[in-house]
């Protein structure tokens, strides 16, 4: 079998290292259920053939789930005493070794949660200003614009009305509702739609007008279901953009809401 080929190491941010700030972010967010998963694994080892890591890398025991996640503790243990190799270790664990898949979790007869660990990791990394750089300018695009993509309110519309426009060639009376009140459904999609792909949405459309759907797309932010803020364990981000479609849930009156993510 041919040797995995070595991957390069994610671009680590610097940052300056402020103990009592770690020890603090750390503190905030290890909560009883983590703690009690950080003590009572029993390093089995049965999560490791589950991770793609693991397998992809000629079985590296620091590939091993509950070893990655462990490093938690570590960092819990340190309680803020830490250095900048020790933070680029952590960095390379969470965005380097996880992808956050939950698949060793499956498998864990104790039901520990791995990917949280390492979620949280990923939280106090960014809590600290370690976060990837595609992160976290996504995430300033959701706060700025409601969407990963920065799409602005009036190109949304505008393709939108664009695609409804080419739709009705093919199918007259095909419409893209935008704003419909009391529409059974609000649905949303991943803002590289209108950005790079704006024919799914036309696609979409079509399905839904031939099965007669009642639905709508809300011209406010709102219409973007991805939520890249959760990847860096943003969570006052994350919280943000759910709160948006919410919002404009409410507001159309809508029954439900349909994510393509
Ligand atoms: S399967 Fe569960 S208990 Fe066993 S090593 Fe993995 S995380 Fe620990
Ligand atoms: S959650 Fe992380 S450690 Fe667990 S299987 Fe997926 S990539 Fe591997």
């Amino acid at each position: 079998m041919a040797e995995p080929q070595a991957q390069p190491k994610p671009q680590r941010p610097e940052i300056q290292i402020n103990p009592e700030a770690i020890r603090q972010a750390v503190d905030a967010r290890l909560n009883a259920r983590l703690k009690m998963w950080m003590r009572i694994c029993a390093h089995c080892g049965l999560c490791a053939d589950t991770c793609h890591f693991y397998t992809a890398k000629n079985k590296d025991p620091r590939m091993v789930p509950s070893f990655k996640a462990q490093k938690l503790k570590k960092l819990f243990k340190k309680k803020g005493a830490v250095d900048q190799a020790f933070m680029d270790e952590l960095y390379d664990t969470a965005y380097g070794e996880c992808t956050l898949c939950r698949r060793c979790t499956l498998y864990c007869p104790f039901g520990i949660d791995m990917a949280a660990m390492v979620a949280t990791l990923r939280g106090i990394l960014t809590s600290q200003g370690m976060t990837p750089e595609g992160l976290k300018a996504a995430i300033q695009n959701y706060i700025e614009t409601g969407n990963q993509m920065a799409v602005s309110e009036e190109d949304w519309v505008e393709t939108l009305k664009w695609m409804e426009e080419e739709l009705q060639e093919e199918l007259p009376g095909a419409t893209i509702p935008i704003d419909k009140v009391g529409a059974k459904m609000m649905y949303t999609v991943n803002a590289r739609e209108p950005k790079y792909y704006p024919q799914d949405i036309q696609m979409a459309a079509k399905i839904f007008h031939v099965v007669g759907e009642d639905w709508t797309f809300p011209s406010k932010p709102g219409w973007d279901d991805t939520n890249l803020a959760m990847f860096a364990g943003d969570i006052k981000t994350a919280s943000y953009i759910v709160k948006l479609i919410k919002e404009q849930a409410e507001a159309l009156q809508v029954k439900r809401v349909v994510i393509t993510e």
